[in-house]
């Protein structure tokens, strides 16, 4: 190719900007619900419903009871990194509590789809407001009776990039990575009643009364549930290392997978996956599992605030500590003590 001659460089238009932007935080259904499941939770909803068809590329629907958004909220909100989480960047040098703070989900999930948000705000009086918004633009805005807080509903994702449909998997697998997203959910918020419907379908409900146990037995069945001992280290019991506490729960190791969908981590509160954190749990259960089996976990971890980093990407799930082998070292030492106390270790050599 020839040298580029400045007057070919041109700026792209509006659309193009914000579809090439679309696809970077929505790469498939299960995306857009995580952003939308996120929003419901930082609205502070005591329940939320998921509803998807087809594995989520012909309806998202996620209706919540969360503070809601009045009209001129609600039209502020589908803009462009608006949010109402974060005010600059000290506040996020000093940690961020909310699960979001981009203020790029509404825009940009709205921008690839037809989206319609129905809110009304949480003791407010009067009628809620429904926003249509089509490909990046809002068609409508009208006064509607809706219950208090937020309902959205994503309908035909990607229709306007047709290049990113064409990579969507079978409805079978873009459904198992919404059920995995909102399991994630359910089982970090069992005071939150999270329920999962595909295709006309109740997948699963916690009753959002419950502990982690009630949520586990929601989501996975009485067989897992039944099988699933408690992980409770902090101060003392753990090596030394970053972690403050791991606790949680995982399966006896004859309750396992062939699929590491089941190992359900966080790190203060946050759903992420990392290697160090993986591979510990693995390293406790040693040879007790087969190859290629994984038990079922749902772990949480603390450290301290300015030890992790939460301004990644918004897709990106892998975090990465500063002392990774320190960090396998504990989640190995508290999941291990809690199998070898409930006797479901044969005895190892030794490490050194
Ligand atoms: P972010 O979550 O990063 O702030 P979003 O684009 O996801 O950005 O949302 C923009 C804003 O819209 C949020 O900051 C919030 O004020 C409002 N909002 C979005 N979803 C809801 C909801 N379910 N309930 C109440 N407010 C919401
Ligand atoms: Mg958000």
């Amino acid at each position: 190719t020839p040298p580029q001659d400045a007057t070919e460089i041109h700026e792209l238009d509006e659309d193009t900007v914000a579809r090439i932007a679309a696809g970077e935080v929505v790469e498939r259904p299960a995306s857009a619900v995580k952003e939308l499941v996120e929003n419901s939770l930082d609205a502070d909803a005591s329940s939320v419903d998921v509803t998807v068809e087809e594995g989520g590329t012909e309806l998202i629907r996620v209706a919540d009871d969360g503070h809601g958004m009045t009209e001129a909220a609600l039209r502020t909100a589908v803009r462009e990194h608006t949010t109402s989480k974060i005010d600059g960047l000290e506040d996020l040098e000093s940690g961020v509590a909310t699960l979001g703070f981009r203020g790029e989900a509404l825009h940009t999930i709205g921008s690839v789809s037809r989206m319609t948000v129905r809110s009304r705000p949480r003791g407010g009086d009067g009628a809620g407001t429904e926003l249509v918004y089509e490909g990046g633009d809002v068609t409508s805005v009208e006064p509607t009776g809706c219950p208090a807080g937020t309902t959205v509903e994503i309908e035909d994702l990607f229709y306007n990039t047709p290049a990113r449909r064409k990579f969507l998997k079978t409805t079978a697998t873009e459904f198992a990575h919404v059920n995995r997203v909102v399991t994630r959910y359910a089982l970090a918020n069992p005071d939150v009643a999270v329920t999962l419907t595909h295709d006309g379908r109740e997948v699963f409900s916690t009753t959002g009364q419950g502990d982690l146990q009630a949520a586990v037995l929601a989501v996975y069945g009485r067989e897992v549930a039944s099988s699933m001992i408690p992980v409770d280290a902090d101060g003392d019991d753990l090596p030394p290392g970053p972690l403050e506490s791991v606790s949680g729960l995982v399966s006896h190791p004859e309750t396992n997978r062939s699929s590491r969908d089941y190992l359900a981590t966080y790190v203060n509160g946050r759903a992420v996956t990392a290697d160090a954190v993986r591979e510990g749990i693995m390293g406790a259960y040693g040879t007790q599992l087969g190859g290629d089996r994984y038990p079922f976990v749902t772990l949480f971890l603390a450290v301290p605030g300015d030890a992790v980093d939460v301004n990644v990407h918004p897709r990106k799930r892998e975090v990465r500590f500063d002392d990774d082998d320190a960090v396998r070292r504990q989640v190995d030492a508290a999941v291990e003590s809690a199998l070898l106390e409930h006797g479901l270790l044969r005895s190892r050599a030794p490490r050194g």
